[in-house]
């Protein structure tokens, strides 16, 4: 039987894809079903046949699984955002840690027994209304009414999202307010907004072509009615590309910053700098990657992808040093300035690529030791080697180049923390040769609802008998 296009099926779905969605075979052909759950019975449309595998729509839902959930936003299914509102928490997490285990045993090497049942933070409360920053582009619907909401999967159309359910609800409001002050789409791109969950403190930042009279309106209607609003600026961008900001800020009221507090340590974030998404998880997170790091005061540790220093600064207390890379300048600005504002004296950061600012220290580290000359090109002076590794990679992972650094550097021990499965587990098999193997590792849920997963893994050089 050739599976077609438009033809409907009746098929039993038996595991999660990589994003959540359903998979069910028909006679040997894939299917992949996306808002099906593994063990229901369900009706299906084909939308598109390839020739080994194809997708299929839901059509109707013969026999449901336990853990199917109704989605509590009227715009999931048409939204990008949330892919996996149709099943339960629970459901949610056992699909994140089976991601893992799948990824790291047959992209990672990693054997069975080393990833069997791993440790697992996730939403102890209610997993809703969490993010701490959103960025809602504006357009127009097909009626040409101004739409303010998400992009829909895979287009640029604007799905309005009301009161989106894993916002923080000030971030809703703010939203929701300056919706009403904007009646041309063009006037404004984008409404970036970013809260900080210990403070309070609320930075919106107006994406813009060109600075018009919307911007007085919708000041004045921010800062009458939403008190949490601490700094508002635009951020002028005329050009037509994907990325959402452009290179000028520019402060319509308050700081060009917010500042958040993680545990007993307080962040300055400018709005180019990454922060951390989940506030009722970035501390545990953190906490986890300090547990694997293993300190006891004696160590150089190596913050990679530092941001602003989150990571770096939480482990320096209990490490000699640390040293903290990474490539946005605010951010690396942000990063020395958090060290001021904690009184932290043993942490130095440095702007650049990780590949390029490790593998010339490791480098010239290298000619020291043959005695070939000074380490005088260094971005830092690699005056001993570290001890502890800690990389935050986007989600394509590390460059090969700082693998075989790091590599070259030999730390005790990696901390890996990864925002993607399979680039975390790529780099593992890449850090082999090396002689890392994965000690343990630890699926952390900070993206509720959405089919993105987080993990913390710890690797250890293998001593040679
Ligand atoms: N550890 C930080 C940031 C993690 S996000 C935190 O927990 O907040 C990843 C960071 O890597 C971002 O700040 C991004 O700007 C930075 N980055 C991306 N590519 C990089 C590269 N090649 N070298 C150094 N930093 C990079």
């Amino acid at each position: 039987m050739t599976v077609k296009k438009n033809q409907e099926y009746e098929v039993i779905i038996e595991a999660f894809g990589n994003s959540g969605e359903g998979i069910s075979h028909i006679n040997g052909y894939t299917l992949f079903v996306s808002g099906a759950l593994p063990g229901e019975r369900v009706k299906v449309a084909v939308t598109k046949a390839k020739k080994n595998y194809g997708y299929a729509r839901l059509v109707s839902i013969e026999e449901p699984s336990p853990d199917r959930m109704e989605p509590g936003c009227p715009v999931a299914k048409r939204c990008g955002g949330c892919e996996l509102q149709h099943m339960s928490y629970e459901a949610q997490l056992r699909f994140k840690v089976q991601r893992v285990v799948d990824c790291l045993t047959r992209l990672g090497g990693v054997s069975e027994s080393a990833v069997a049942g791993p440790e697992v933070i996730g939403c102890v409360d209610e997993p809703w209304h969490y993010r701490n920053k959103a960025q809602f582009p504006v357009g127009v619907d097909r009626e040409s009414r101004i739409a303010v909401g998400f992009y829909a999967a895979r287009t640029h159309a604007i799905i309005p999202c009301g009161d989106c359910l894993i916002q923080s609800p000030v971030i809703n409001r703010i939203k929701n307010v300056i919706e009403k002050c904007i009646d041309d789409a063009d006037s404004v791109k984008h409404i970036y907004i970013r809260h900080a969950a210990a403070t309070g403190q609320t930075m919106v930042c107006l994406v813009v072509p060109k600075k018009t009279a919307v911007l007085n309106r919708i000041k004045e209607a921010v800062l009458s009615e939403i008190k949490e609003v601490t700094s508002l600026c635009v951020n002028i961008h005329p050009d037509d590309t994907n990325v959402v900001l452009g290179d000028v800020f520019e402060s319509l009221y308050g700081p060009l910053y917010i500042e958040d507090i993680i545990g007993d340590l307080r962040f300055r974030i400018a709005p180019e700098s990454f922060y951390q998404v989940n506030p009722y998880i970035t501390e545990k997170l953190y906490q986890k990657a300090l547990e694997y790091a293993a300190l006891t005061g004696e160590e150089i540790v190596w913050d990679l992808y530092c941001g602003i220093g989150t990571i770096g600064l939480f482990l320096s207390k209990k490490a000699k040093k640390v040293i903290g890379v990474e490539v946005v300048p605010q951010a690396v600005k942000n990063a020395k300035e958090n060290a001021d504002i904690n009184s932290i004296e043993n942490a130095e950061f440095y702007c650049g690529t990780a590949e390029d600012i490790i593998s010339r220290a490791v480098g010239d580290k290298e000619v020291g030791r043959r005695g070939g000359g000074e380490a005088t090109d260094a971005a830092f002076n690699l005056a001993e080697l570290p001890d502890v590794v800690v990389v935050d990679p986007p989600r394509k992972g590390c460059d090969e180049k700082l693998i075989e650094a790091i590599g070259s550097a030999a730390p005790e021990r990696i901390v890996y923390v990864s925002c993607d499965p399979a680039t975390l587990s790529r780099d593992i098999a890449r850090f082999r040769p090396y002689g890392y193997e994965l000690e343990k590792a630890c699926v952390v849920d900070q993206f509720w609802q959405t089919k993105h997963v987080e993990t913390v893994a710890l690797l250890v050089k293998r001593r040679k008998h």
